[in-house]
């Protein structure tokens, strides 16, 4: 990083950058004035006269332009220092949609310095305006942010559906549950992977009412399930880590669960380690849950960095072992000892283990031995709509263990 002393003082009409300079750093005015002109037919052109507490010389540095104008103390004058590397790593850091809106307005500001005192014609401003959406990632952000427009109305015309996957006792292979999985066939876009669209509405606030319907409709949905089968049975719900953050979640789940008449203990609430990102107020929010009676399932257990220690910050209900080793458990050795440590260390813990992603019986019997509590896989059952699922269960047509 360039080192460049912080504070420089200015005497009354000393420049401190001239037009066409390569822009090196930013300023924040100490104390003094500042006159920011644009020189254009020898002519120059005062734009505007900053105050302490004012930033600028920014515009070149995020452009990585040089200077496109001239900035004069007008007074004795302190400035503060900023360097390029400051500015340009938060913004580099920043959400895409943000940094592509600083961008465009950037060279706004610059196309309307650069056209001051002139006519400009409507095709120049087009042709200008596409120039500053240019490139991959301006590209990227912009479609995230039509993506995410098609999602709110998606929502709005409620294409979203939710499927049911059993899961099964291991030792009897009898149902005891499901994990609710979201649906998107779009009429535009077809249907859409739950795991890409899921990341998409959890950038966005469309993540809490979204996440609020998932929830009422699983919970209405294990109701009937419950209901048609006359059978006690939970159902896992996926939460991702911004819905915790949401000041209203408790109380809504707890409302929904009551209105719909269903114990707590019957509802799973799955989250993954990436809620350890969204802060100790999803920790917290989760505790609560837990004191309520809901149970809490630490989803894709060991894809983490450091699944272990998280084990140890958050007391947990039940573990998902994740599917990248349960399909590698029979033919890897490594893999075979990895999913005998998790499934000792679960039951050391006193935590319920389910094995994700059973796709034989051989699998299933492999899980099983090794004292795994629950599966759920496509050997069983593939995520279908309630109807079919219940047709499923009442035809009996489920895998039975031996
Ligand atoms: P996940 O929570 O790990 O869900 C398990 C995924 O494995 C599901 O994919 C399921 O269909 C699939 N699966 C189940 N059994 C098998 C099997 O035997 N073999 C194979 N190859 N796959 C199996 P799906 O439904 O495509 O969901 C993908 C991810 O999208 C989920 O991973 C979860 O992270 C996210 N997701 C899905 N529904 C929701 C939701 O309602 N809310 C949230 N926040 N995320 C969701
Ligand atoms: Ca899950
Ligand atoms: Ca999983």
């Amino acid at each position: 990083m360039k080192s460049i002393s912080v504070f420089r003082d200015y005497r009354e009409n000393e420049v401190v950058f001239s037009q066409g300079d390569a822009g090196d750093c930013a300023y924040i005015i100490e104390s003094g004035r500042i006159q920011i002109s644009i020189r254009k037919n020898d002519e120059d052109f005062p734009v505007s006269v900053l105050g302490e507490g004012d930033i600028f010389g920014e515009m070149a540095i995020l452009e990585g332009l040089p200077r496109a104008a001239t900035a004069i103390a007008l007074e004795p004058t302190r400035l503060c220092l900023i360097s390029q590397d400051q500015l340009f790593q938060r913004i580099q850091n920043a959400d895409p949609v943000v940094r592509l809106l600083v961008q465009i307005l950037i060279h706004r500001t610059r196309s309307m310095n650069k056209n001051l005192g002139r006519k400009v014609s409507d095709e120049e401003v087009a042709i200008d305006d596409s120039q500053s959406k240019k490139g991959h990632r301006g590209r990227e952000a912009i479609d995230q942010v039509k993506f995410e427009a098609e999602l709110h109305k998606a929502f709005g015309e409620k294409e979203f559906r939710m499927h049911y996957q059993p899961i099964v006792d291991l030792r009897t292979f009898e149902v005891r549950g499901f994990e609710a999985l979201i649906r998107w066939d779009s009429p535009t876009l077809g249907r859409m992977r739950p795991d890409i669209f899921m990341k998409v509405a959890e950038e966005s606030s469309l993540i809490i009412p979204l996440g609020r319907w998932i929830q009422q409709q699983s919970i209405e949905d294990l109701q009937r399930f419950q209901n048609e089968t006359g059978e006690d049975l939970f159902m896992s719900i996926n939460v991702s880590g911004r819905q915790f953050t949401d000041p209203h979640y408790v109380e809504d789940l707890e409302a929904t669960r009551a209105r719909i008449g269903i114990p707590a203990d019957r509802i799973k609430l799955e989250v993954t380690e990436k809620i350890f990102l969204n802060g100790s107020i999803a920790i917290k929010t989760i505790e609560k849950c837990r004191e309520l009676g809901f149970q809490i399932s630490l989803d894709d257990f060991g894809t983490g960095y450091s699944s272990l220690s998280y084990l140890k910050e958050l007391v947990v209900d039940n573990l998902k072992v994740d599917q990248s080793f349960t399909r590698t458990v029979l033919g890897d050795k490594r893999s075979d000892s990895l999913v005998r440590c998790i499934l000792n260390l679960s039951q050391d813990l006193g935590i319920k283990s389910v094995g994700e992603g059973i796709e034989d019986l051989q699998m299933a019997l492999h899980l099983q031995k090794l004292g795994c509590d629950y599966g759920q896989g496509y050997y069983f059952a593939k995520p279908d709509a309630i109807d079919k699922i219940l047709e499923l269960l009442k035809s009996k047509s489920l895998k039975r263990a031996s």
